[in-house]
């Protein structure tokens, strides 16, 4: 079971370091050459991976390679190796939706003139507690 953490709870507790590879103010890390190498030569209990999954993406403690999109290093390490922190969360509009055998599935072609979605999806908030526990389940312990 994962522990999942707020956004603004992971920034303040972890502390990203910011990139000092490239002109940009940012965050994150990129997952070749020199910054990859960098995030490689760092601890590895301070390096997190935001990852594509299947509705929207998410920052997990430790370096992965699947779905992968960025790294992040941060000035403390992580101590749960199943840390999840949401950064987007959408579901998937009605407009895009297919009923197969009586289940739903995107059926690749969104409404473009649709008003609840962009292009099939919509965001759902996940920056606050209260928000996680809408998405995650009220049992859900957040951590935020
Ligand atoms: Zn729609």
């Amino acid at each position: 079971m994962s522990k999942i953490m707020t956004y603004d709870y992971w920034v303040e507790n972890f502390k990203p370091i910011k990139n000092h590879l490239v002109k940009y103010d940012q965050l994150t890390f990129e997952t070749y050459d020199e910054e990859y190498e960098f995030v490689k030569s760092a601890n590895p209990n301070c390096v997190w991976t935001e990852v594509d999954g299947d509705s929207g993406t998410y920052i997990v403690s430790g370096l992965h390679w699947v779905n992968r999109i960025h790294y992040y290093i941060t000035e403390n390490p992580w101590e749960d190796e199943y840390t999840e922190v949401p950064t987007w969360v959408y579901r998937t509009c009605d407009c895009a939706d297919e009923e197969t055998d009586g289940v739903l599935t995107w059926d690749g072609d969104p409404n473009p003139d649709c008003p609840e979605c962009d292009e099939g999806m919509i965001d759902i908030p996940c920056e606050t507690v209260v928000d996680l526990k809408d998405i995650y389940g009220q049992e859900t312990d957040i951590v935020g």
